[in-house]
Order: C-alpha cells, then structure tokens, then sequence
C-alpha cells in the first residue's frame, strides 16, 4: 500500500516511516523541515520503499497530489511542544487550522481514508479525571496563548468530524497523550528529554511550578503501533480515540525517577511558570487518558513502563552524547 504521512520527519512521523517501510509499505513523508529533523529519517532516504516532499502542508497543490498518489494518509503535521505553542502562537494556529483544512480537503477530493492526530490538551482543565473522548473539553481564556493550540486541535477534530457526517468520509480522530522516545527533542519544551539531558549533563532538573502536577507518559512505539492498528480497523471510521499509557507520575517524582536512572549527581530546581513560560501560563493539574475504548476497539494495551521510556531516552542520548557522557544508563 502506498501511505503518505504529512510531518514523517518529525519524531511521532519518523517513527511511523520506520513501522510502515518496515512492513513493506511504500511510505511518502511529506514535511516543512520547521520541528522535523533530517536526521530523523536519513537511514530511510535510497530506501526503495521511502521518499520525501519538501514542502508546507498549507501549500495545497503539492498536499493534493500527495495525496492524490496515496491509498492511506496519516496527518501529523503540527506545531508542537509548549514552548514553540507560547513563543509562535499565530503560525501555531495557521499551521494547525489551515494545515489540517487542507489535508481534509485533499483526502476529501480522492476519498482518501485519513487519520488525523489530535491531541490530550483539548481537554484542557478538565479535572474528570481519566478523561475519556465522549467528555466536555474544558478549555482557558483566549488571553492565555496556551489554548490557542488546543482550540486549534479541537476544531480540526471538528471539521474531521464534519465531513465524516457530511459524505462520510473515512476519517479517524486520535488524541495523542504525552509521547516520548528516541528522537524527540527537548528543544519545544517536552519534559522527558529536558530532564535525561539535564541529568547527563550533571545540570538541575528544572521543575516547573510545585512540581505536583503529573502526566502520564507513553512509549513512541506503543503510539504508533495504535495508530497502524486503528488504521487497518474500519469501525474506528468516525470515531476519535485516546492514546497514551495510563500510569500516572508527579513531575516532581519523575524528576527523581531520572536522577536515579541515570545515578546523576544533578539536583533539582524549582522554576515558576512564570519564568518558564511567562506571565500568561496555565499548567494542567492532572492529566490521565481512559484507555477503555482503544482496548476494546483493537485490544490495545502499551508495552513499555515508565521506566523503560526513562532508559530508551538515556540510551538514546548518552548514545549522541558519545565516550564523553558524565553518566551512563545503568
Ligand atoms: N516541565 C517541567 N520542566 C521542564 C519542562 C516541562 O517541569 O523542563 C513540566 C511542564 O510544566 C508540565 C510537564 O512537565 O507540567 C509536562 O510538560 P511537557 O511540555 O512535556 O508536556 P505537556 O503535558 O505540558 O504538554
């Protein structure tokens, strides 16, 4: 099958290139180069069953004939990580809003079966907690330039929403929690590999705010396998799913959970929002996916432990870090 996935440099994307070529599909990675990386896919370019477009998802005539040369699309296209969300809230908004517009419209045209990545943040300050999709989204003033991304993702998911009950165009929601794994940066803000490089590098684990709030974290791996899986169920057409790993952690213990992994002799540093993120910030307090539907729908359960996500991204970049690594997973 041939399969397009718009943002396939990025770190999610070039997971699902690896998976799909890996299964013999012949995979076409459409990306801007903005947050995705070339070396996150060099090992794929001369693959036979690999290739590349250059180009932004809101340049419609290269998205149509991509998809026009597509059986299957998978959109991860986005602006990600909440530092890049607050620094660049208006290109946030077009990508998410125009970008997805065009990717549905395109998918409309050649009735493509699409997949389109939403994500945890849509809902929002929810405190029915696990969230589970059917919920009310509970969403912050538009004075804080935080929500700016979820409101864009939540109303991608209704356009998607709307041409499924318009022509029933076979669409397919997901909801992202917390990803993690080799390859992801922590350039836009994501804990995870803030925290394994701060520990390598022997510097404070910044914790921001009173370090209470907790996140559950999900191995890459277990994501994408989810994603190829939703895809080949067509019963999941029309519908949006949660996906994530449901154990729960205080950023202040992962912090600790790291420090230990690593057997760093980092401290920890408590940061304000304010100075992380500036004046207008929210966090959210809690934030745990019900998995009760994706399991019942394609028997979905993640594979990895919080542990094993800890030990991959030590791996990963003590790896990129080479002979002079401070600390060494162990
Ligand atoms: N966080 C932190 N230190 C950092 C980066 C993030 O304490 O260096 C916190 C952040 O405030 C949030 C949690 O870790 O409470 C997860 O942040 P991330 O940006 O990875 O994802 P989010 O769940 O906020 O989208």
């Amino acid at each position: 099958m041939r399969i397009l996935i718009t943002g396939g440099a990025g770190f999610i994307g070039s997971h699902l290139c690896d998976a799909l070529v890996a299964s013999g599909h012949s995979v076409l990675a459409l990306d801007d180069f903005s947050t995705g990386r070339h070396e996150n896919i060099a090992h794929l370019e001369g693959h036979a069953l690999f290739s590349l477009v250059s180009a932004d998802i809101g340049d419609e005539e290269i998205v149509r004939e991509c998809v026009a040369a597509a059986d299957r699309v998978f959109h991860l296209a986005s602006a990600v990580g909440v530092r890049l969300i607050v620094e660049q809230p208006v290109r946030t908004i077009e990508t998410i809003v125009h970008g997805t517009s065009v990717v549905l419209e395109a998918c409309a045209r050649y009735r493509r079966p699409v997949l389109i990545t939403s994500t945890s943040e849509v809902y929002g300050k929810s405190s029915k907690v696990p969230f589970s999709e059917e919920d009310d989204l509970v969403i912050g003033p538009s004075t804080k330039r935080r929500w700016g991304y979820a409101v864009s993702k939540a109303l991608d998911e209704f356009l998607a929403m709307a041409y499924w009950h318009h022509s029933r165009m076979p669409v397919i929601v997901v909801r992202l929690f917390n990803t993690v794994g080799p390859r992801q940066t922590g350039q836009y803000g994501m804990v995870v590999p803030r925290f394994v490089q701060q520990a390598l590098r022997g510097e404070p684990l910044t914790v921001y705010g009173d370090g209470t709030q907790t996140r559950c974290f999900c191995h890459v791996k277990d994501v994408v396998q989810a994603l190829v899986r939703l895809m080949d169920y067509p019963a999941a057409r029309g519908q949006v799913f949660n996906i994530g790993n449901a154990e729960e952690i205080s950023i202040r213990q992962l912090a600790e959970r790291v420090i230990a992994l690593t057997g760093s002799i980092s401290a920890i540093r408590m940061v304000p929002f304010e100075e992380a993120y500036g004046p207008d910030f929210e966090d959210m307090q809690r934030r745990v996916p019900d998995l009760s539907k994706i399991q019942k729908a394609i028997g979905y359960a993640p594979r990895h432990t919080l542990d094993d996500i800890i030990r991959d991204m030590i791996a990963y970049y003590a790896e990129k870090r080479g002979p002079h690594a401070l600390y060494q997973a162990g």
